[in-house]
């Protein structure tokens, strides 16, 4: 994946977790009210991540963690278009025609990315690359690409150019020149493989945080909802503070990662049906049951208008989002039939 967030222009990017403290509240003398918390932060997949469990003991959520960061670092030695040797880094370079056999875990992101792709109508497009590396190389130059290049580059990008067979496992592009780019959904599979993880390795719940996006796996010692805070777009501190069980929320923007060219801010998500930056790129925060899902339905709903997007959300079940956007002072909302259950007051 990309390691998603190449530069971290916020900390902890655009959302922020919020995991309570320690086990005090043992009124209810549940079953929960032995546990123990371990948290880590470390740097990885281009952003911060912290990992918190909750265990039985201290020793487990230790181990639960570490197996969490496991599998954050196979993902991104996956499926990181950065990387030569990653599958993807290996993908981007195969002659069109020839196929590769990838692993499970790229093989099932690179279904669902088509599915996605689909039934957005292009707005995801995991063929995305090329694109993304032009405006990149735009900004870097400070010069709008040529249209010749823009209209060469769309030669390239399609996710119907690439043919997953899943007898074999195996990927080919059927232009050549295409090129992948999972930034922006294989993040989310992270986050639901290092959440699964912690489960296996005897966590009783926990957080999985990877540059603001979240995975929350079960609920906090007491029955208590996990609380994500949503950061204020346009100004310090939080704007709504979500609260969740076993639920992701993912979060996808112009405020966070942008070129430049001429003064004027270009999104670092691409409009693949038009070959141009998104244009709003309203911060849009999504929950949904898994991280996949979430990271890439807040891509989507970042090329959508916000119009376009809450037409199709209806129709996705357990998809629920908030769009922002305007400015500091004319702050602008709009959300999904379902939000409001996540939104606690605060
Ligand atoms: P962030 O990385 O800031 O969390 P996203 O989850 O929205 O943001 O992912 C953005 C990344 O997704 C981009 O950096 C790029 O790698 C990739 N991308 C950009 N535009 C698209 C698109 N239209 N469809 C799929 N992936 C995209
Ligand atoms: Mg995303």
């Amino acid at each position: 994946m990309t390691p998603v967030i190449r530069r971290v222009y916020l900390p902890f990017a655009l959302m922020l977790a919020a995991a309570a403290g320690a086990c005090r509240d043992s009124a209810r003398h549940d079953d929960r009210s032995e546990s123990a918390r371990y948290a880590q932060s470390r740097e990885i997949m281009g952003t911060f991540a912290e990992v918190t469990a909750f265990a039985p003991d201290r020793d487990t959520a230790q181990r639960a963690v570490e197996a969490a960061y496991d599998r954050l670092a196979d993902v991104n030695r996956q499926m990181s278009d950065y990387s030569d040797d990653s599958e993807i880094g290996r993908l981007n370079r195969q002659p069109a025609g020839e196929k590769t056999v990838v692993s499970p875990e790229t093989f099932l992101v690179l279904q669902r990315a088509m599915e996605i792709a689909e039934a957005s109508g292009g707005a995801f497009d995991p063929t995305c690359r090329p694109l993304v590396q032009l405006w990149k190389h735009a900004g870097k130059e400070n010069r709008l690409p040529e249209p010749e290049a823009l209209a060469d580059t769309m030669q390239h990008v399609g996710w119907r150019k690439v043919t997953l067979d899943p007898q074999d496992r195996s990927v080919a592009m059927t232009v050549q020149g295409v090129q992948i780019d999972l930034g922006g959904i294989a993040k989310g599979y992270a986050l639901d493989l290092a959440a699964e993880a912690l489960k296996q390795a005897g966590a009783q719940s926990g957080l999985v945080n990877v540059g603001g996006d979240v995975f929350a796996l079960g609920s906090q010692p007491g029955d208590r909802p996990w609380r994500i805070g949503m950061k204020h777009p346009f100004q310090p501190g939080l704007f709504r503070t979500l609260a969740v069980r076993d639920r992701a929320v993912a979060t996808s923007g112009v405020q966070q990662r942008f070129n430049v060219i001429d003064g004027k801010r270009y999104s670092h998500i691409v409009d693949p049906r038009t070959g141009r930056p998104a244009e709003q790129a309203p911060a849009v925060t999504v929950v949904a049951p898994d991280g996949l899902t979430a990271d890439a339905w807040a891509t989507v709903f970042s090329v959508l208008t916000v119009e376009e997007g809450q037409a199709m959300i209806e129709s996705l079940p357990e998809i629920e989002a908030m769009w922002i956007w305007g400015s500091a002072d004319a702050v602008q909302t709009a959300e999904s039939s379902g939000f409001a259950q996540y939104v606690t007051a605060e």
